[in-house]
């Protein structure tokens, strides 16, 4: 198939690539399977690679500019990409990795590892990030999900955030009481992007940061959490469901659920794997039955954690 771009994709490049003298990295029908932990999906039309802020800001106003459909994707932990891939601009955050310390705020660019960032408090002696040990992705994506575990959440300890609002412009924003719930952020309520973020955290002794992440990373591993692709938890954990939406499913009796090449995870029934052969739509579909025989057998609407990426418009 030739690969034609629209008037405006074209007029982008142009423009991106000479605001940025050229340096921005930029893909065409780019295969995304090595871009989500579910290593799904099809291609990316146009996929771009910032690897500084003022990248990112220059790309970004253009993008609104134009009023270019757009995507943006970190660690791709916790989406599933659909096969027919993704329209627009794919913007990848990864590249955005710098960091700076400043006393107890710990400054870090979007696209730097969650992992990564729990080992680089730990290396300050600074202790509050310590739930991010072995978390997929980046902290981006974290604090748009307002990630949580093992008694942490991104809205404890995140300070303030240089973001992308939806004019496209820079802002800055404070963390205020209230901002953050349950998997939900202000930019996810407000469209915008995170670019960098300010984590205010405590002085501590650097064995019992240790010992915190030690005891984390023994749980995680033996959960055997990265045995499969997954994107984590597919449903949310509503606090009003009463329990666990993994309990849900496995006392519905639904562990058992597989097609040929995806299940429902024996180790963790909120959790779907695959075997490396299944495409996004089978793993869709297997969503989409534990969904619906929950609603049959429990008289319980699951709500969806993973976000769906790309062209899924059969499902809206
Ligand atoms: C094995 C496994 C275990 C997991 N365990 C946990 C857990 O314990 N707790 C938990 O909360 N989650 C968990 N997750 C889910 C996931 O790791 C987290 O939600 C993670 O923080 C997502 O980050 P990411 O960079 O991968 O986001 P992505 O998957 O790339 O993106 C997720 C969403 O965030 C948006 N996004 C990404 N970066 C930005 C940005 N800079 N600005 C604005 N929007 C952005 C994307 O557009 C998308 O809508 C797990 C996932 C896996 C695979």
């Amino acid at each position: 198939m030739v690969f034609q771009l629209s008037p405006k994709e074209a007029k982008f490049l142009k423009l991106v690539q000479t605001k940025t003298d050229g340096k921005l990295e930029i893909k065409k029908n780019l295969s995304l399977g090595a871009y989500s932990t579910y290593q799904t999906g099809g291609r990316a039309r146009i996929a771009v690679f910032p690897k500084n802020i003022d990248q990112a800001l220059i790309l970004f106003k253009l993008i609104r500019d134009l009023d270019l459909e757009f995507t943006v994707i970190g660690g791709g932990s916790n989406i599933l990409i659909s096969d027919r891939g993704i329209n627009g601009i794919t913007v990848m955050l990864t590249g955005l990795a710098a960091f700076e310390i400043k006393g107890q705020l710990l400054g870090v660019e979007a696209g730097f590892s969650s992992h990564k960032l729990a080992h680089l408090a730990l290396e300050q002696g600074l202790s509050g990030l310590e739930f991010l040990t072995q978390l997929p992705g980046s902290i981006g994506g974290a604090i748009y999900m307002n990630a949580r575990a093992f008694g942490g959440e991104i809205s404890k300890v995140i300070h303030s955030a240089l973001v992308v609002d939806s004019s496209g412009s820079q802002l800055e924003y404070r963390n205020q009481p209230g901002d953050f719930s349950y998997k939900r952020s202000p930019f996810k309520l407000k469209d915008q992007i995170i670019l960098k973020a300010y984590f205010k955290l405590i002085t501590e002794g650097k064995s019992k940061i240790r010992e915190e992440m030690d005891r984390i990373q023994q749980t995680r591993l033996a959960k055997q959490e990265r045995k499969y692709p997954s994107c984590g938890c597919v449903f949310k954990n509503r606090r009003d469901l009463g329990k666990p939406a993994g309990k849900i499913i496995d006392e519905a009796g639904l562990k058992s659920l597989h097609t040929e090449n995806a299940r429902v995870y024996e180790s963790h029934a909120n959790f779907i794997v695959h075997n490396g052969r299944a495409d996004s739509q089978e793993i869709r579909n297997l969503m989409e039955l534990v969904k619906t025989k929950v609603r049959q057998l429990e008289g319980i609407e699951l709500e969806y954690e993973v976000e769906f990426v790309g062209d899924w418009s059969e499902y809206q």
